[in-house]
């Protein structure tokens, strides 16, 4: 399951891995956009560690909306507004009660790849982008259908396959010329080169994997 505990390692773990990527986030930006995506999501983390060392959350639920409202509010770039809808998202999902369980929320593999199918849907439904458009999206959405599939294996298999399979959907980003964001101001000059939202999606589903080992 997917409990307080593990959320919000999950989260401390992607502002560790943010951090630690900050240059190369920013170096893939500023080949195809303006070279802030590190430094915005690494703004973004540390803000959201303050509000985690400030007062501990009740609930996994609770825990990931406070996230996502953190990072809307706190990070200026077009990331800000689509992971902390994403994470505000996957954290109402979360706290949801889960039918079977009276009135506990779900936290179990399908209630988590539930939660992040609709945290994949509020950044396409704020973006509009589609996979191939070369966006955050084309991690996103190979993770959140891995999970899925997965999920019949758990919580921690189901998060070691989601981390693969967006490593690969980064990957495959590089041919791709972007239809959304900054870079899609290249057009097919932003071939040739991983998107960094890819790339920091990657982070996001590694840092679930690592928490739920
Ligand atoms: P900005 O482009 O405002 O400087 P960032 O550099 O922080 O913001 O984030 C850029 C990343 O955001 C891109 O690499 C891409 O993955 C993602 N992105 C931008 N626009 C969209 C969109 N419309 N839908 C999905 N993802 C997007
Ligand atoms: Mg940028
Ligand atoms: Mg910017």
């Amino acid at each position: 399951t997917l409990d307080t505990a593990r959320a919000e390692a999950w989260i401390r773990a992607l502002a560790a891995a943010v951090a630690a990527h900050e240059a190369e986030l920013t170096a893939l930006d500023a080949a195809i956009g303006d070279g802030d995506h590190g430094s915005n999501l690494r703004r973004g983390f540390e803000a959201v560690l303050a509000t985690l060392d400030d007062a501990p959350a009740a609930s996994p639920g609770a825990l990931l909306a406070t996230t996502g409202s953190t990072l809307i509010s706190r990070v200026g770039g077009a990331s800000g507004p689509l992971y902390g809808s994403a994470f505000r998202a996957i954290g109402h999902a979360l706290a949801v009660p889960d039918p079977d369980a009276g009135e506990r929320p779900a936290t179990g593999a399908p209630a988590v790849a539930a939660a992040l199918a609709e945290g994949l849907a509020a950044v396409q439904r704020l973006g509009g982008a589609q996979p191939g458009d070369k966006t955050m999206v084309d991690a996103f959405a190979p993770a959140v259908e891995a999970f899925r599939a997965a999920a019949g294996d758990g919580v921690a298999a189901a998060a070691r396959a989601a981390a693969a399979a967006a490593e690969q959907g980064a990957t495959a980003t590089v041919p791709m010329v972007a239809r959304k964001g900054r870079a899609s101001y290249l057009g097919p000059r932003s071939a040739g080169h991983r998107d960094p939202g890819a790339v920091s999606t990657a982070l996001v589903f590694g840092a679930l994997a690592a928490a739920c080992r």
